[in-house]
């Protein structure tokens, strides 16, 4: 593999990329012993310093008006995209994707800041009313500096649906990638930045106790997280007390609902997409499948010799259907539930192609997987795996599958397949989630006029289109009597 030079990457601060002092190394998770980043270590002054400074922008940001904010935004969101080609390798070497799904990363970003611009203006617009009395306007103010904290999955994205609405509704911004995936995103932020005064966005790089501090600094005052749920309460812990406005989107469990009369090829072509894409390190990937049981052979057989047909590399390797889990901790989780599966009455088929047996060791791979005669009530089917594997779970009847789909703490995406529309939309309608999509479930069919986001402990509140734009605003009522 061709070698790079390391970034270093300091701060974003006041429009300017600090110069790091105490840096951490990045490895590269397809290749541990590469060292692909050097990452400022950020303190609580660095929090401090960049919430300042964007307090102070948002004093005179907020006053801009919308049209030159979104016009500011459009030319960021195209600075955006023209970075793709050169830091979409770079975004590779740390969160472990294919080169594709890097690249894809950075435009669907620069896409998501163009709609939401597209719709600012006429969101923005005041709502008034006129009578013999005087005159009332409602009007959408922002909140302030608001907080982004995202994880490593999909980085560019997950910043973009914070970055757009908050500033195009005039609030200011700091963000803190994950430690995991925290060069490539903060080197595009900065490009961002170069076309916004001062201030309007900044990055501090840390961990837990660099977004903790984010949380609870007394000038934030709006936080848009996007992580695990156990990381979600910790957020809440910090900014409840505080009075502060917080939109969480948080860990999935996703069910499928495979009905009797499916068209099991076609549906396969669809759903393996939204199971293994990204080694199943996707928040609303399909997580545990339930499956006709008088038709479960046929489609559990027909599954695992597609499944067999994937091969594990690095992200850079045009061969990889998908590259490695992120981190280490992942790694053990993962490795944790295969063990614990390994030992129960269910089968668990190991499948796919290494692309580089001599270089497996030396990164988090983890070949895919497929739990046959699964229990519901399994670790595996009632955990977050994220990572390539899934539970076939067979189901008596109709009202048993959507019984156990509904049966989660968790309530993010799901889906149901079959070959009828209209049961597919009845049944579609019974499921507890924030998302239910018929014969289809995974990134190609997200459409940003769906706004998305969980119930129960998938989070609070949702991010796309007006819904997210609403998130960043206060309603200010104004009456005047005549
Ligand atoms: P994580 O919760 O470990 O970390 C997310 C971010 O929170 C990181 O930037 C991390 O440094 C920061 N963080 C950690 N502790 C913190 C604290 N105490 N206070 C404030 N910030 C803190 O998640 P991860 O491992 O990076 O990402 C995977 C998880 O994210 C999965 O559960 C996945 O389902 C979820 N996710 C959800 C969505 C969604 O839209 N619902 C999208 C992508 C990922």
């Amino acid at each position: 593999m061709a070698t790079t030079t390391v970034p270093r990457v300091g701060h974003l601060i006041g429009g300017e990329l600090t110069v790091p002092g105490t840096t951490r190394p990045v490895h590269d998770p397809g290749q541990l012993d590469e060292v692909v980043a050097e990452v400022a270590v950020g303190t609580y002054d660095d929090v401090d310093h960049a919430v300042r400074r964007a307090h102070e922008a948002f004093l005179t940001w907020r006053h801009v008006p919308a049209a030159e904010r979104v016009r500011r935004l459009l030319t960021a969101a195209d600075a955006l995209a023209a970075s793709a080609d050169e830091l979409a390798p770079q975004l590779v070497r740390e969160h472990g994707g294919l080169a594709s799904e890097a690249q894809s990363d950075f435009t669907l970003g620069a896409g998501f800041v163009q709609h939401t611009a597209s719709l600012t203006e006429e969101f923005l617009r005041p709502l008034q009313f006129d009578d013999e009395e005087g005159f009332i306007s409602v009007e959408k103010v922002p909140r302030g500096v608001a907080a982004a904290i995202v994880p490593w999955n999909l980085p560019v994205v997950l910043a973009m649906m914070k970055l757009a609405p908050a500033l195009a509704t005039g609030n200011t911004l700091v963000l803190k990638p994950s430690p995991s995936a925290p060069a490539a995103l903060a080197l595009a932020l900065s490009r961002m930045a170069a076309h916004l005064p001062p201030g309007v966005l900044g990055v501090v790089q840390g961990g837990a106790d660099v977004g903790a501090a984010l949380c609870s600094h007394p000038l934030v005052r709006k936080v848009g997280f996007t992580g695990g749920t156990e990381t979600g309460r910790k957020v809440l812990g910090a900014t409840g007390g505080a009075v502060k406005n917080v939109t969480l989107e948080l860990g999935g469990n996703d069910p499928a609902i495979v009905l009797d009369d499916v068209d099991i090829d076609a549906a396969l072509d669809r759903m393996l997409k939204g199971v293994y894409t990204r080694g199943g390190q996707i928040c609303f990937a399909v997580k545990r499948i339930y499956v006709p049981r008088r038709t479960y052979r046929r489609f559990a057989d027909a599954f695992c010799e597609r499944v067999d047909e994937y091969a594990v590399g690095h992200g850079l390797d045009p061969g990889a259907d998908f590259g490695p889990l992120n981190n280490e901790a992942q790694y053990k989780k993962v490795l944790g539930l295969l063990e614990q599966t390994r030992d129960s009455a269910a089968h668990l088929v190991q499948l796919g192609r290494k692309l580089d047996p001599g270089g497996w060791d030396n990164g988090y791979y983890v070949l895919p997987h497929v739990v046959r005669d699964a229990e519901h009530t399994a670790p595996v089917s009632r955990e977050e795996q994220f990572g390539p594997v899934v539970p076939l779970i067979a189901y008596d009847d109709e009202r048993q599958a959507l019984e156990w789909a509904n049966d989660s703490e968790y309530g993010l995406g799901s889906s149901v397949w079959t070959s009828d529309p209209d049961r597919g939309l009845a049944l579609a309608r019974r499921i507890e989630a924030g998302c239910t999509f018929v014969n289809t479930h995974s990134s190609e069919s997200l459409d940003l006029r769906m706004p998305f986001g969980g119930i129960k402990q998938s989070g609070i509140g949702r991010e796309f289109g007006i819904s997210g734009l609403s998130a960043y605003v206060e309603d200010h009522s104004i009456r005047r009597l005549k």
